[in-house]
């Protein structure tokens, strides 16, 4: 039997499905006196969308904190909140709190609400995981539950104005440039993402090994602050960037470079950040944990209506959220894209941020294959001291950390579309656009294929 086609997991939760038909009065009568607004965030809609009998159980507590990042994977949660999908659930009292950086998410997460952090949130992959077992938490475990995906695409690879006409694009088409770089300028060709061993430092090693340029011993990679990172791009002390909108169009407008790629170009709807909440919080809180995926399920489906982009740009570009102006948000958001560097630009709705829907199946559905693909490209790269040893480590920890089933459940509750709820935690054999190919029923065939890695 394959790894993935079983639906469920074998962990089942206390779920009673009969009592969905008596919640709507118990609904009503919790969201009878809203409770006064206690987010860090200001609320901008006007007035909550009417409770919908028929979506669930009473929640255990109406309250949760949630932490965001000001980029375009948050908003899910910013117009869950803000539309009023959580209330419309129940979760009347859903705290968003901005987080200054991955660093501090982290940090809030292990400190939970109870002692002024958060309980959950959006993060890069495969933070949850790390987390649960204390890897960059410096020993102290913190189980947590990954729940949803928040997005898919969004992001890319900025390069330097200083290294364009060199061929530095999709595919580096000399990989010497960059290799030479210490004889030629005196150091090595400097790459940065904002936090390690997470998305933007996968995408930017992909992007570099697919060329077969060695991120560890070619080039220098390190973590750096996002406002450094431009101003050294624009001095020409560092040369590129792996990052998310809208950085890629300020990028472009502000004339600091190019984009060598989307990641959208180099793994077409591939996972990127995800909801995941302290597993502490889920177990005490499951019909509450439903209610808040409900929200978001809901908000993604209204953020992927074209007609509802400009009222997201408006909330999200807000200065409680990304703080931007409407027109750096404009672009990414109608999947238009000036790449530069002489590249034709990108004109396409799917080519950027999608949160419901992708032409592959689910964005929001959490599909275990993907987590298996982040922790074999931890092992690959042999981050964090081997501490993810094996592939069959990697497995355990993504059916102790994924709980795609409570994903499943609330989507039924909801009565969203059959059709939308997939029906295998693999979405099967993924491709890259260097032809690689990561079967998840073969994540070692997938290291075998690979040149550059540390294992
Ligand atoms: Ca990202």
């Amino acid at each position: 039997m394959a790894q993935f086609s079983t639906p469920y997991s074998r962990r089942k939760f206390l779920l009673t499905t009969g009592a969905v038909a008596a919640s709507s009065v118990l609904l009503k009568g919790c969201l009878g006196n809203p409770p006064e607004e206690t987010t860090t965030t200001s609320s901008n809609s006007t007035s909550p969308a009417t409770v919908n009998s028929g979506t669930g159980e009473t929640p255990e507590v109406t309250k949760i904190k949630l932490g965001f990042i000001p980029i375009v994977e948050a908003a899910p949660i910013i117009i869950a909140k803000e539309k009023g999908f959580f209330t419309k659930y129940g979760m009347t009292e859903v705290e968003v709190s901005k987080q200054a950086n991955w660093a501090s998410a982290r940090d809030n997460v292990v400190i939970g609400s109870a002692n002024g952090g958060i309980d959950g949130g959006q993060w890069q992959m495969p933070m949850p995981h790390m987390i649960t077992e204390g890897i960059i938490t410096n020993g102290t475990k913190v189980p947590m539950y990954v729940l949803a995906q928040l997005i898919t695409q969004g992001n890319g690879i900025a390069i330097s104005g200083k290294n364009a006409g060199k061929g530095v694009n999709l595919k580096i088409a000399d990989p010497d440039y960059i290799k030479a770089f210490e004889k030629t300028e005196g150091r090595k060709f400097k790459a940065a993402h904002t936090f390690p061993n997470a998305n933007q430092d996968f995408w930017i090693r992909y992007w570099f090994a697919a060329s077969g340029i060695d991120p560890d011993k070619d080039i220098d990679l390190l973590a750096i602050p996002s406002a450094e990172t431009v101003q050294g791009m624009k001095t020409g002390t560092t040369d590129a960037f792996s990052t998310g909108d809208p950085w890629p169009y300020r990028i472009i407008a502000d004339k600091i470079g190019y984009m060598s790629a989307l990641t959208h170009q180099m793994w077409k709807f591939h996972p990127e950040e995800y909801l995941a909440i302290r597993a502490d919080w889920v177990d005490k809180n499951p019909k509450a944990t439903k209610a808040v995926l409900k929200g978001i399920m809901e908000a993604q489906q209204w953020c992927d209506d074209p007609a509802n982009r400009k009222e997201l740009i408006q909330i999200c570009s807000g200065r409680n959220y990304f703080n931007v102006p409407v027109n750096i948000l404009t672009p990414p958001y109608e999947g238009k894209y000036s790449l530069g560097d002489g590249q034709p630009d990108v004109n396409d709705f799917k080519a950027g941020p999608l949160y419901w829907k992708d032409d592959i199946g689910s964005v929001s559905y959490p599909y275990k294959s993907h987590d298996l693909w982040f922790l074999t490209e931890t092992i690959r790269w042999n981050f964090h001291k081997g501490a993810i040893k094996d592939i069959d480590t990697a497995r355990k920890l993504v059916d102790k950390v994924n709980r795609e089933d409570l994903w499943r459940e609330a989507a039924k509750e909801a009565g969203f579309a059959a059709a939308d709820i997939p029906t295998a935690t693999s979405r099967g054999v993924e491709k890259f656009f260097d032809g690689v190919t990561f079967d998840p029923e073969k994540p070692e065939a997938y290291l075998s294929s690979l040149k550059i890695k540390r294992v």
